[in-house]
């Protein structure tokens, strides 16, 4: 049998065993090492997201294929071969588009836009076989077919290749900083640029990682948790600003306007999750400059811009909602270039067995430590 994790509805998390499923022709049974326990759990714990109970949450696991189908040896996304043993990441988003909305059709290279997407660990629900379509589980049913493999890369260890799917998601914010070609005239982010990080919880804290391995001359990153602080200077940032030093919206701007000879930030990633960061970051980036939200997942409610600022700063403001399949290369290679230099795998701070599930969400709740994850 397999233990797993179940969200049965709101707020009620159950231990669960399942049958062992057989892999079928184009499919691996993974044996779940480690999965990230995600803001996104708690939303989905929470109910602010609507899914179909019951579900097994983790959508950022690796673990070493136990049993594949003939089929799948050969489906690993950049071609490798795949064997027992292996230690894989998976996309949890399908590479299945439904095909037929607007953005399957007009925008096929922008894929999390349709509305039809299926996630695992987030919305398939694990009612009928195999059941387990999801991370806090000791095995995970990997349709290889339909969800993107990746072989971790030689020597990486587990605590960092449990980071890919984060560090998609933070990578593909930074990224949407990029103007190809446009540097050279100060538009977007280029070498030696300075970036801000509202946040450093752990997509802030991969943002900083990120920025330092892409070049940035001057990070600075905010938050008001040591350990969090401790980390992110850690992974690069050059400064941190203490919001409980710097404890108003003015104070925090005048800081960065200080360290930035008075221009602003090139780039501002707002991680926090908090509506007041927006207009924050927004007075916090240069004229011409980009601010790039991502840490609104899920809708915390209103907060008050004043469109004045925007417009006389002549200054791009940029959504980013997940990421396409591709990024997982991105975010594997990132992690991989700093992983000899940088303290990655620290980040996962603490960690609990799958029927220990619910206490690592009330130790994400009690905000100790910086990320938890499931192991098996
Ligand atoms: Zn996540
Ligand atoms: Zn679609």
């Amino acid at each position: 049998m397999v233990k797993a994790s179940v969200l049965e509805d709101v707020g009620r998390l159950e231990v669960r065993d399942f049958p062992k499923p057989e892999v079928e022709e184009n499919a691996i049974l993974m044996r779940m090492e480690m999965c990230g326990v995600c803001g996104t759990d708690i939303h989905l714990y929470g109910g602010k997201m609507r899914i179909p109970f019951p579900v097994i949450p983790g959508h950022e696991f690796v673990g070493s294929i136990e049993a594949l189908g003939d089929g799948a040896r050969g489906m690993e996304v950049k071609g490798r071969e795949l064997a027992e043993g292996d230690l894989i990441s998976v996309v949890p988003g399908t590479n299945a588009f439904c095909g037929t909305c607007y953005f399957c059709r007009f925008m096929p290279h922008k894929p999390t836009l349709c509305g039809n997407r299926r996630v695992m660990g987030v919305n398939m629900s694990c009612r009928d076989p195999p059941h387990l379509w999801g991370g806090w589980a000791e095995y995970v049913y990997v349709d290889a077919e339909h969800w993107w493999v990746y072989k971790a890369p030689d020597g990486m260890p587990t605590e960092v290749a449990v980071l890919a799917e984060p560090m998609a998601v933070s990578t593909r914010a930074f990224e949407r900083a990029f103007a190809p070609g446009l540097p050279t005239f100060g538009d977007g982010y280029g070498l030696g640029g300075s970036v801000v990080v509202q946040g450093v919880g752990p997509i802030g804290l991969l943002v900083v990682a990120t920025a330092n391995i892409a070049g940035a001359g001057n990070i600075i990153a905010l938050d008001m948790v040591d350990d969090r602080l401790e980390m992110a200077e850690k992974l690069g940032a050059d400064h941190i600003v203490d919001m409980r030093m710097f404890d108003s919206t003015e104070k925090r701007v005048v800081e960065v306007e200080r360290l930035t000879q008075g221009l602003g930030a090139d780039v501002v990633v707002e991680c926090a999750g908090v509506p007041a960061a927006v207009p924050e970051g927004i007075s916090m980036t240069r004229r011409g400059g980009k601010f790039v939200e991502v840490g609104h997942y899920t809708d915390p409610g209103n907060v008050e811009v004043n469109p004045h600022i925007i417009c006389m700063k002549d200054m791009d403001i940029l959504g980013s909602w997940a990421y396409p399949p591709t990024q997982f290369e991105t975010a594997i290679q990132t992690l991989r270039m700093g992983m000899g230099t940088l303290p990655l795998a620290d980040i996962i701070t603490h960690r609990f067995k799958v029927a220990e599930a619910e206490k690592a969400i009330q130790t994400v709740k009690s905000r100790k430590g910086i990320k938890m994850a499931i192991v098996n």
